[in-house]
């Protein structure tokens, strides 16, 4: 093809085209390429010209044709995007850059799942259809000339055809492009099955023309009578379908496409009348009718298909379909971007074809609701795909992290990462990755570990439980406290007497369940691993088969007393005389709060605010409860952590420390974090007379500039109490 018939071509079915214009492109591109030479030996030009012709077959438009021309040139030659830009628009740069970046894309697995990413990151990448499309022509042309390479390289390129293009140009459903690459990489995958079926398509191309001539005979003097215009076709032989079919074990001599006749008429209920005629002619054969015009295919294909006994007593495959069909299912998501007369092409339209080309990923997901977020993943772009220095491809969130990116690849590298780099430079873990980026993770096995600061860079749910998980189980000796208390207070919720917890029942146990040591079994039971309730339940049965009789039930301690308790904690309890009084530290409760005491096994009665988020498992023990009120004025003080939250600004920590010094509060401890939004944080622990005392310092401290919130800080977690 020569550029002036190029451009007579695209002005077939877009007469306003400026013939010189498209020339223009055609020179730049020519010039560009000067000198270079494909593998073939004809000069370089020769190939983009090519590839520009596939796409004038399927009426692309102006832009496509033009991106074409110039679509190597940012890969090869010295041009850049913003040169095209400047001479020929920002959209057909946009295609050429889109082009140029899915060529980069490497490709080295053939795992399966490797192969399904990269797919997907094909159509993620592309943000515009026509990307693709011309890729799917550069490829087709890079196969159709595939013969001037080595042999290595020949199997290398029809494999990764077979595995990432082939797929694509079927769930844009343009066949056209489709047939010729898969029989295009048969014949250098498998050149001995793709000799032989050639061989005996041909063997047996006599009888079958008779036989379809036959056919086409009869019908078109049926639809004389019925007056409907129909052009009838022998369908042509697609090699790789065949060849598909006999690695299934299916007999060549069965294989219904091998005769078969393609009707195209005008309209819809022709359609369906030519059915009726063929049907009236032919003994339909059961089970193979079916209307894709009713219910179209995801990929938009639509056609009537039916089997019947033909005049020769053989089976004969027919399809029925209108021209508009018929375009469709050649060009696919193509047939859509075809040159409409006098106007731009409908974006609302070219996106529904998108959105149903990206139905047949998701083909096997059932839940509606779930397809619909993913396909918005794919639509919105906020998934990147990241590849390891191996060429392995991950998908990940947009806006993810080397850490997510560590964590995504295996918990171990994420867990010993030290620090990455992208794209062959050294960056900060929080550094945002973006699609196509080469990212390496430096791990040291022996001193490298996860930080709590790691909690706020990763953006992924996963990392962020991977990193939760290792700090649970780096604090083991927290966990093993946690774990054996949780297991005495469910003993003692089944009133069994803490002293049977000995060493030998628990030892007896840890070791049944493979557990080294009872602390292991603690700590399980700390980390959340096992139950506190099936360890009691083991630990009343293992009583019970030794006959050990000791269900002491826990009761309120029998002396009842009005005297208040201990004189020294200014704390009454309602019932109880000569007990042990402690202030939880979870909530620092101060005289004036509201408290209950709860007791605690071995440690008298804790007392808690009533509000501490810890009271709400104890009242599963309501018989431990007791009512607790403060016994007036004492000059005890209380340590209270309270938080200050603020915009960082000079003087912030002096301003708040005159507050304390202007209330003549103590202050134990102080710690000040400022964030990198400028968000700082003041933790102190202050001593605190009562209620008022800490209202007062609380309501001075929200008046200071720049201070968002002042609070008391209850701890979250149950603490021994
Ligand atoms: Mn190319």
């Amino acid at each position: 093809m020569t550029i002036a018939e190029l451009v007579q071509k695209v002005q077939t079915y877009d007469p306003s085209l400026d013939g010189s214009w498209l020339m223009r492109v055609y020179e730049v591109a020519d010039t560009a390429h000067e000198g270079q030479r494909r593998a073939s030996g004809e000069s370089y030009i020769e190939h983009p010209l090519a590839v520009a012709g596939i796409l004038a077959d399927l009426e692309m438009d102006r832009q496509t044709i033009a991106a074409a021309l110039l679509h190597d040139v940012v890969e090869d030659t010295s041009i850049t995007t913003e040169q095209v830009a400047s001479e020929f628009g920002e959209e057909i740069a946009s295609l050429v850059d889109g082009v140029t970046k899915l060529t980069r894309i490497p490709y080295q697995s053939k795992e399966e799942a490797q192969v399904e990413n990269l797919r997907k990151m094909f159509m993620a990448m592309a943000k515009d259809i026509r990307v693709i499309i011309i890729k799917l022509a550069d490829r087709l042309h890079n196969m159709r000339t595939l013969g001037s390479l080595a042999d290595a390289k020949q199997q290398a390129i029809a494999r990764e055809t077979l595995d990432i293009y082939t797929p694509i140009a079927h769930r844009l459903g343009i066949w056209k492009i489709k047939w010729e690459m898969e029989d295009l990489c048969l014949r250098y995958i498998d050149p001995e099955g793709y000799r032989e079926i050639v061989e005996r398509v041909a063997k047996t191309r006599q009888e079958r023309e008779r036989n379809v001539a036959e056919a086409i005979r009869r019908l078109e003097s049926d639809f004389k009578d019925l007056g409907i215009n129909a052009e009838i076709q022998g369908r042509p032989k697609h090699f790789y379908s065949i060849y598909t079919k006999m690695k299934k074990g299916r007999d060549f001599s069965t294989i219904y496409d091998l005769t078969a006749i393609r009707i195209i008429v005008d309209s819809v209920k022709d359609c369906y009348a030519t059915l009726g005629a063929v049907h009236a002619l032919w003994t339909p054969l059961p089970g193979r009718f079916k209307d894709y015009i009713a219910m179209p295919k995801p990929n938009m294909y639509q056609s009537l298909h039916t089997t019947v006994v033909g005049p020769e007593g053989e089976p004969l495959e027919i399809q029925i379909r209108t021209w508009e069909m018929h375009r469709t299912s050649e060009y696919g998501i193509a047939a859509h971007w075809r040159y409409k007369e006098g106007g731009k092409v409908d974006q609302f339209e070219n996106k529904l074809s998108w959105l149903r080309a990206l139905l047949e990923w998701q083909k096997d997901m059932r839940d509606s609701r779930v397809f619909m977020e993913n396909l918005k993943l794919d639509l919105f772009d906020s998934q990147v795909f990241i590849f390891s220095p191996r060429g392995d491809v991950f998908s990940m969130p947009a806006g993810g992290t080397p850490l997510d990116f560590a964590y995504n690849v295996h918990t171990d590298v994420g867990n010993h990462c030290v620090g990455a780099r992208v794209n062959g430079r050294i960056v900060p873990l929080d550094h945002t990755l973006q699609n196509g980026d080469i990212c390496e993770i430096l791990v040291n096995k022996s001193s490298g570990h996860p930080s709590l600061d790691w909690l706020s860079i990763v953006k992924t749910s996963s990392a962020k439980h991977k990193i939760k998980q290792w700090f649970r189980k780096e604090r083991r000796e927290e966990n093993v406290l946690v774990g054996q208390e949780a297991i005495e207070r469910e003993l003692a919720r089944q009133h069994i007497g803490f002293s049977t917890l000995s060493g030998e029942v628990i030892e007896k146990i840890a070791a049944r369940m493979n557990y080294t040591t009872p602390a292991d079994l603690y700590a399980a039971v700390g980390f959340g691993d096992q139950s506190a309730q099936s360890i009691a339940n083991r630990i009343k049965d293992e009583l019970k088969s030794n006959n050990v009789v000791d269900f002491q039930t826990i009761t309120r301690p029998p002396s009842v007393s009005r005297r208040v308790a201990r004189k020294t904690s200014g704390i009454r309890i309602a019932g109880v005389d000569d007990v042990l009084v402690r202030l939880s530290k979870c909530c620092s409760p101060v005289p004036g709060d509201p408290i209950i005491g709860y007791v605690t096994i071995g440690k008298g009665v804790s007392v808690h605010r009533a509000d501490c988020p810890n009271v709400a498992y104890m009242t599963a023990t309501p018989e431990r409860m007791l009512e607790a009120t403060w016994a007036g004025k004492t000059e005890i003080l209380h340590a209270v952590d309270i938080e200050i939250e603020a915009l960082d600004r000079p003087q912030l920590l002096q301003d708040a420390m005159a507050v304390f010094a202007e209330l003549k509060t103590q202050v134990s401890s102080v710690t000040a974090r400022v964030k990198r939004d400028r968000h700082a944080l003041v933790s102190l622990t202050v001593q605190i007379r009562d209620l008022e005392h800490l209202h007062q310092i609380l309501r001075k401290l929200e008046t200071l500039k720049e201070v968002r919130r002042v609070y008391r800080v209850t701890k979250r977690e149950a603490k021994s109490s």
